[in-house]
């Protein structure tokens, strides 16, 4: 069966002072069934890879192992800091900084020869839902996205529905069912190993929903947004999962 992964994603969030309840954590986290992963400001890595408690992941890194690219970091850099994934193709960052599939599939392709875990992130907007174009768009951006060489030991795939980030918004189960069935066939049929390929559902998980879209079939843990930014929050989809 696919690893079991419980991923939290900072975004533009936390401070070195935020660091200390992760302290907290350290009991449930050594007691869960599934790897827990952080992924705070690439700022904070080291400080978080320091502590000892949990997986540590960047956020973006750039396609090119090193130069003359001033503001970005490389696989390299995460993996050397003692990151072990990396999120990439995340749909603020497609939105934000224009990253397109290729760009995305250049940066998994990165992340893999730097021994990095890609989770690499796709989902579609409200008006590709409202127009029934959902799992076209996810099999297109999967197709896209996902790099030769990717195998269920170096990539991880997170269903973001757009619409469901930071909203408070979810789709029913049938929904997230239905696109998890899809990229887990897809996945299948391109890769030797794609069944054993983790795929995560993201974007307003929280604790009080955790168990329900843990039980929908081919979803094998979450990508957290704002219910990682405390051990309050984030223990119980820990536990749930
Ligand atoms: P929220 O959990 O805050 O909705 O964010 C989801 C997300 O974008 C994780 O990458």
């Amino acid at each position: 069966a696919p690893r079991k992964l419980a991923a939290g994603n900072w975004k533009m969030n936390g401070d070195l002072a935020t660091l200390a309840q992760i302290n907290a954590m350290a009991g449930a986290v050594r007691g869960a069934s599934c790897d827990v992963l952080i992924c705070p400001p690439a700022l904070l890595v080291p400080a978080l890879v320091a502590k000892g408690v949990v997986r540590v992941g960047g956020q973006d890194c750039h396609a090119e192992a090193s130069g003359a690219h001033t503001g970005d970091i490389s696989a390299a850099m995460l993996r050397d800091a003692g990151a072990t994934h990396v999120i990439l193709g995340h749909s603020e960052r497609r939105a934000d900084h224009h990253e397109t599939d290729d760009v995305v599939r250049a940066k998994a392709r990165a992340a893999h020869q730097a021994g990095l875990v890609a989770i690499i992130c796709l989902g579609e907007t409200g008006d590709q839902r409202d127009a029934g174009q959902t799992l076209e768009v996810i099999a297109a951006q999967l197709a896209g996205s996902v790099p030769e060489g990717a195998t269920a030991a170096n990539t991880v795939i997170a269903y973001e529905p757009v619409w469901a980030i930071g909203t408070g918004r979810t789709p029913t189960t049938g929904q997230i069912a239905e696109v998890h069935a899809r990229l887990r066939a897809d996945l299948s049929a391109r890769l030797p190993d794609g069944a054993e390929v983790s795929l995560l559902y993201g974007g307003s998980v929280k604790g009080a929903n955790a168990a329900e879209i843990f039980a929908i079939p081919h979803v094998d843990g979450a990508l957290v947004g704002g219910a990682s930014l405390t051990a309050g929050d984030f223990l119980p989809i820990v536990t749930a999962l």
